[in-house]
């Protein structure tokens, strides 16, 4: 049986299980989950290939430097100052 990975279209009004998005082993022979089970709130399905739903969020200088990337900021006076 598949699962499927639904998360609330507006994450604003979901319950914390939609809100964050939620797995569901469902047969392929039912419909597309439309609504959260727990608070009927619209909820689409993710793209499958992710078993939890990831929220990419902003590459901070730490994390990238951490990661090995040269962090550059221009300053005011036109040059690049390395962090
Ligand atoms: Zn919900």
């Amino acid at each position: 049986m598949p699962t499927y990975s639904y998360i609330a279209e507006d994450p604003e009004k979901g319950c914390p299980a939609c809100r964050r998005g939620f797995d569901l082993r469902r047969p392929l022979s039912r419909p597309a989950l439309e609504s959260c089970p727990l608070c009927k709130q619209p909820v689409k399905k993710l793209i499958s290939g992710f078993n939890t739903p990831k929220i990419t969020k902003p590459l901070s200088v730490s994390d990238a430097k951490a990661a090995g990337f040269t962090i550059l900021e221009k300053r005011c006076d036109g040059n690049y100052e390395k962090l």
